[in-house]
């Protein structure tokens, strides 16, 4: 990580680790926490509903990084840092709708498709900024960025234009949409980690370079 940012200037601690130990037991989060590791990440609101409250009362933080149902959209709220997979209107309205009084606010990332791959959710980045404008409205939602997802693919040229697109939709709501500062950038994964720096990444998602192959 040290060497990508290196390599075109940006400062190594710009880029922050999200652990993403989903799929991997217990012991595999005692042994983050105990190399460092403060950020946290699950893809199934099941595991996060479990294991948050288990490490309620240590130093970290839990990230929700997996597409997530309508159906369990409220359960998140007061339970993780950041939802990085805010994937559409639909999902941020049912948020908005169950938010009641006193509810903590809900940070989120708002994924965008910059790969065009049907497989991959998230707004597409014509209608970014109609739908991100509509999601700054609502009281119950706090945005910090946007996150996407990029193809598995070993084609540099491939990884860097999704990554450098999900960077030019982030400028194009900055200057466009009043209240939106869009400082987060949630990009790259164990397989296009250091591309992702190089193209502004201010999160990286890691699994298996850091804990291994997950079971199934
Ligand atoms: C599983 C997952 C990751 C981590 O993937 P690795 O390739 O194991 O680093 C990152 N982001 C999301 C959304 C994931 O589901």
């Amino acid at each position: 990580m040290a060497a990508a940012a290196d390599r075109v200037g940006r400062d190594p601690s710009d880029t922050r680790v999200i652990a993403v130990t989903k799929g991997h037991p217990v012991a595999v989060v005692e042994a983050a926490l105990a190399a460092g590791l403060r950020d946290l990440a699950e893809n199934r609101v099941e595991a996060l509903v479990e294991r948050v409250p288990a490490f309620r009362d240590r130093d970290c933080r839990w990230h929700m990084v997996g597409r997530l149902q309508r159906r369990k959209a409220p359960e998140v709220r007061g339970l993780v840092e950041l939802l990085h997979s805010l994937d559409s209107l639909k999902l941020a309205r049912r948020l908005e709708r169950t938010a009641e009084d006193g509810d903590p606010v809900l940070a989120a990332l708002v994924q965008v498709n910059t790969s065009g791959e049907d497989s991959k959710g998230g707004l597409t980045p014509d209608n970014a900024v109609a739908a991100v404008g509509e999601m700054l409205e609502m009281s119950s939602i706090e945005l910090r960025g946007l996150m996407t997802m990029a193809p598995y693919t070993d084609d540099e040229a491939v990884l860097r234009s999704t990554f450098r697109t999900l960077r030019e939709v982030n400028d194009r709501l900055i200057a466009e949409l009043d209240g939106y500062e869009g400082e987060e950038l949630s990009m790259g994964m164990s397989n296009d980690f250091e591309l992702a720096i190089e193209e502004g990444s201010t999160m990286v998602r890691l699994g298996t370079v850091l804990f291994g192959e997950r079971d199934g």
